[in-house]
């Protein structure tokens, strides 16, 4: 273990957004267990995200053909229970056994309207309810331009960890995701990832504490394969990968976590 990733176990989720129904989703879920050996795990954490309404088919191919990975969720509702219709509590995520629940992701922020308040009560219903949040931040390509990653990335952080206790930021997962890398197949190189993970991580410790960004695992998504896997995981401040188009072939997802197992940490 390099001094940097300090035992930060690497976490490789695929994001698999609003694609496959039920059916089309067991079955990449069976795929997935039949190509995934725990031996290609490894030293890994390994999370799939699909859709609401394929998570009770998701999480029965998962527990029943004991597949080594871990069952998330892509977006939650911020209450528990109530007159909000179309919404999903994280209650009844909880109560599937789901591990890992995105927040805030670019295009929940961008196409649904979601501001920073609720990015930051969908954080805290996450938390509630005993999951992992992964908190999605990231610059647009004009704030890029215009140098202001480092503070566009701070306020997202800043605002979404208000009021969070600091062992349960310990225990969260950010992911880093450019927006202009999102789904573009133009990555972030592996200096510009590093370096954003980097900053975010050293605004976890002025925010909330050494300690606690030395464990809080920091991924980085935008146009991931299993090509540029390696590079990305040999970056001391990328814990992980959060992994859109490529997780729906469950070939690449599978070389994709080989390829992160392999990196030495
Ligand atoms: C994502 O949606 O979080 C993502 C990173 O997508 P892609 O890998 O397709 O760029």
């Amino acid at each position: 273990m390099s001094a940097a990733t300090a035992g930060r176990r690497p976490l490789i989720s695929g994001n698999w957004k609003m694609n496959l129904d039920h059916l089309e989703a067991i079955h990449a879920a069976r795929d997935l267990g039949l190509r995934l050996q725990p031996a290609d795990v490894g030293p890994l954490d390994v999370s799939v995200h699909p859709p609401f309404t394929d998570i009770r088919s998701v999480q029965s191919v998962l527990e029943g053909e004991s597949v080594p990975v871990a069952l998330g969720a892509q977006n939650c509702a911020t209450e528990d229970s109530g007159a909000f219709t179309g919404e999903v509590s994280p209650v009844m995520l909880a109560k599937l056994h789901v591990e890992y629940v995105i927040v805030g992701h670019s295009e929940r922020r961008t196409l649904f309207g979601e501001t920073d308040a609720v990015v930051a009560a969908k954080l805290q219903a996450v938390l509630r309810n005993g999951m992992t949040p992964v908190l999605c931040v990231g610059e647009t390509v004009d704030e890029r331009d215009i140098g202001l990653t480092e503070e566009h990335l701070a306020n997202q952080v800043r605002s979404a960890l208000t009021g969070v206790p600091a062992e349960a930021v310990a225990r969260m997962v950010i992911a880093y995701e450019p927006m202009w890398a999102i789904g573009t197949g133009q990555a972030a190189t592996p200096e510009d990832a590093q370096d954003a993970c980097a900053w975010i991580r050293g605004v976890v410790a002025s925010h909330v504490g050494e300690e606690e960004a030395t464990q809080v695992r920091i991924q980085y998504g935008g146009s991931v394969k299993a090509g540029n896997t390696g590079e990305l995981m040999a970056c001391g401040d990328v814990d992980g990968l959060l992994v859109g188009g490529a997780s729906l072939d469950a070939g690449e997802f599978v070389e994709i976590v080989r390829a992160a197992a392999r990196v030495p940490r």
